[in-house]
């Protein structure tokens, strides 16, 4: 065993071993400590459980009163409400999207659903998400505006819109890259899955660009079992996503009709339930996952082999995921297999998407930074509860 895997389990074990019990420490684990049971007992007692009913409301409304935003809409999960944000910014068949090229690969399965094609551009070394500076000069390079399209030089094919993704809750730059966005006519959809709570020059993620994904999968910083939401500030947009998601029904009278294609995408009561029940506590899970920062931080001050990855400047991040960046690559794979036999558990970072094989021949930027950075990663424990 190197030096850094063992300095690495030890720190693990010095942080976490009185709480483990001899079990194995879990990189994200959802608990519920608040009204979940109490209003999923509600739905189960009252028979609202799917589609319909009181705790779907206040979900949006409770929801859209946290982040400070005029709609949320919820999804049936994240990857679903990304797929509607592309249909609401009206993308087609052949339109390029530019997405991250390291992200979890939800980002550019979406895009495919709408047989869009992913464009993946670099990401920055320091906020770890889209780096507006390197997408403005590729941009320059390749793309011109006509008649108010940005199309791509290379390909014919009109770029209609752009996702950053705020990965493990750090924040992109999002001011530069709205600007980038707003001289090419692009779309702004946030994939907020990771960054619920984080914020940027004091605003929420999900609130900085047309309209953002959040997701509430098991393993997020709150859960609703599976579920999503939209943001959007957009009155017109936001109608458009709920007649969608709920097949694009159209009532009228006591028949019912449907007037466009729709999805079946709207996240059921009895999630909604766990959701309001989370959101109740939110505040608190954030300052227990910021305090769980703080004290990784201090760990890994005087471990010179390693960069503890701290929150982008102008933001605050939720840490959803806390993660070290190691200065030799090479030795990855033996600190993961060191750590996870010692029953921590740590993991690498997504594998970035054009080495994917669905993903091979799309059009692509040097993705140089992705490429480091999906080498050196290691994500650690990051569960609220480890907190001391
Ligand atoms: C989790 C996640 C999603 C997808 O969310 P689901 O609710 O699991 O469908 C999308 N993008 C990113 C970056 C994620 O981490």
């Amino acid at each position: 065993m190197t030096n850094i895997a063992h300095k690495i389990t030890s720190i693990l074990q010095e942080l976490f071993e009185d709480i483990r019990n001899g079990g194995v420490i879990s990189l994200h684990e959802p608990r519920f400590d608040g009204n979940e049971l109490k209003y999923v007992e509600e739905c189960i007692k009252t028979g609202w459980v799917s589609s319909v009913g009181s705790f779907v409301d206040r979900f949006e409304k409770d929801l859209a009163e946290f982040l400070g935003a005029k709609h949320a809409i919820a999804i049936v999960n994240g990857t679903a409400a990304l797929h509607l944000c592309l249909v609401a910014a009206g993308v087609k068949a052949k339109d390029e999207v530019l997405v991250p090229a390291m992200t979890f690969v939800a980002t550019a399965n979406a895009v495919s659903y709408q047989q869009a094609i992913p464009h993946f551009v670099d990401v920055s070394e320091k906020t770890l998400g889209i780096c507006p500076n390197k997408l403005s000069e590729y941009l320059e390079q390749i793309a011109d505006i006509e008649n108010g399209q940005c199309i791509n030089r290379k390909t014919g094919r009109v770029i209609r819109a752009i996702i950053p993704m705020h990965t493990f809750g750090h924040m992109v730059d999002m001011d530069e890259l709205n600007k980038v966005a707003k001289k090419y006519n692009i779309s702004v959809i946030e994939d907020a899955a990771e960054s619920l709570g984080s914020l940027y020059k004091g605003k929420h993620a999900g609130t900085l660009g047309q309209m953002a994904a959040i997701s509430f999968n098991g393993n997020k910083i709150i859960t609703t079992g599976g579920g999503g939401a939209i943001v959007t500030n957009d009155d017109e947009i936001a109608k458009k996503l709920k007649h969608l998601s709920t097949t694009a029904r159209a009532y009228n009278g006591y028949k019912f009709s449907h007037d466009e294609v729709g999805y079946n995408y709207r996240l059921p009561n009895i999630n909604a339930a766990m959701g309001c029940a989370q959101l109740e506590y939110l505040p608190d899970i954030i300052a227990r996952k910021r305090k769980l920062s703080e004290q990784y931080k201090a760990s890994f001050a005087d471990v010179a082999e390693v960069e503890f990855i701290e929150e982008p400047s102008d933001s605050t991040s939720n840490y959803w995921l806390n993660a070290i960046r190691l200065k030799d690559a090479k030795l990855l794979e033996e600190v993961l297999d060191v750590t996870n036999k010692a029953g921590f558990m740590t993991r690498p970072v997504w594998d970035i998407m054009p080495n994917l094989p669905m993903y091979k021949t799309c059009p692509s930027m040097d993705v140089s930074n992705s490429q480091l950075l999906s080498s050196s990663i290691i994500n650690l424990p990051s569960s609220y509860f480890l907190v001391k």
